[in-house]
């Protein structure tokens, strides 16, 4: 399929099938991303939770960088169940672009939201009542019934409800409140990559809460506990419904390792462009104050993306012509790297990759990041809006 959509705020346009472009305004920088390799990437995990099981994508941050909107139209044509997201604003972006899936929100609202979370049917996380008695005001009003999702705190110590306040806590909104429904239980790994043993010791706390519940006639439809790491590696906290994030997106879930499964790939690659060409004298200096100084004749290619397009003052290579150079000095909306060692003829305009690869040569996130001290999702968040998004199937 040979298809390009643009898609973001500064040329606002243009998303999945459903829009035309209106503005497609040239760029000397863009990410592509590969909508085909989503699709591989969902179907391979997916795979690996029963097909019983309800899966929800996590699109939280922008979908990790790749964009909300396309990602979710994507996922509307997948066998996925559920999105979630943690701010109301990403939950009524995705309303007012017309997503109809069920929303869950994987954070607290303010009273405030309830209305809004009502009238938009949006599926909130609870773990105090004074939300439920917004929201059984707001859904009465409505004459809507509301589903929440009640958090229980196995350890994270971030939010929910403590496991031995579950059972009363569930009953009291039984009995107090006509117009909420309880559809899960769910509760979130502390620290799933590297610690198997409170793991598992969180995965036991979770089933004693559901265990008492059922013996009380109280256990909701569904409970979930596993996000990216849980769906790899802990099959039984898959439960009702997985909540997938990070490695939708061929993101390594553990940081510094590689244990995604075969065929699960990263979407994006971040061009960028050779806007000059040059040659620093022995003795002069490349770009502000003392950072670079040549100790020879350098030639240079001066690259037209900084870090307010998100790259980063630490960046260390990019790949030009399949090889790898070193960036020597940063600006705002420029680099400067050292093509001495370059065999091959460049010239101005040539693409850059920053992200991806050229050639036989690759750079990932989990590289970059690992040099500049960050993690691949924070990072990849980073990149600003005057980047256009590329989304291509191949
Ligand atoms: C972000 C998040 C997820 C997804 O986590 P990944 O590790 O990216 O899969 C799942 N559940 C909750 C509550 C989250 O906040």
């Amino acid at each position: 399929m040979d298809r390009t959509i643009i898609y973001n705020l500064v040329n606002s346009v243009a998303i999945g099938e459903k829009e035309t472009l209106k503005y497609p305004i040239p760029e000397v920088n863009e990410i592509d991303i590969n909508l085909s390799q989503f699709r591989r990437n969902f179907n391979i995990i997916r795979n690996l939770v029963k097909p019983n099981v309800k899966f929800m994508a996590v699109l939280k941050g922008d979908a990790y960088g790749h964009g909300l909107i396309p990602i979710a139209y994507e996922l509307e044509k997948c066998k996925c169940d559920i999105l979630g997201v943690v701010r109301l604003v990403e939950a009524f972006t995705l309303r007012e672009a017309g997503i109809k899936m069920p929303i869950n929100l994987l954070a607290p609202i303010v009273p405030s939201q309830a209305p809004w979370v009502v009238k938009y049917n949006i599926t909130p996380m609870i773990d105090k009542e004074e939300i439920i008695d917004a929201l059984e005001k707001a859904s009465t009003e409505a004459d809507k019934i509301i589903n929440i999702h009640i958090k229980i705190n196995t350890g994270l110590n971030r939010y929910g409800i403590q496991p031995e306040e579950a059972v009363d806590f569930i009953r009291r909104v039984h009995e107090l409140y006509s117009h909420i429904n309880i559809e899960a239980i769910y509760t979130h790994f502390q620290d799933p990559d590297f610690n198997p043993k409170f793991t598992k010791m969180q995965i036991k706390c979770f089933d004693e809460v559901i265990n008492k519940l059922k013996k009380e006639n109280l256990m909701p439809k569904i409970a979930h506990a596993a996000g990216s790491t849980g769906i790899l590696m802990y099959p039984e906290s898959h439960y009702d419904m997985v909540r997938c994030g990070i490695i939708l997106f061929g993101l390594e879930h553990k940081s510094g390792e590689k244990n995604l499964p075969e065929g699960v790939k990263p979407l994006i690659t971040l061009k960028g462009r050779i806007m000059k060409l040059g040659l620093i004298k022995a003795g002069e200096a490349g770009g502000y104050g003392d950072k670079f100084i040549a100790k020879k004749d350098t030639p240079v290619a001066i690259i037209g993306l900084g870090y307010a397009d998100g790259v980063t003052r630490e960046w260390k290579e990019v790949l030009i012509a399949g090889k790898r150079v070193s960036v020597i000095n940063y600006f705002m909306d420029s680099m400067i790297v050292d093509i001495s060692d370059l065999k091959e003829a460049v010239m101005e305009f040539d693409e850059v990759v920053i992200i991806g690869s050229q050639g036989a040569e690759s750079i990932s996130w989990q590289e970059a990041c690992k040099h500049i001290g960050s993690y691949v999702d924070e990072q990849i968040q980073r990149i600003t809006e005057r980047v256009p998004r590329h989304y291509f199937y191949e």
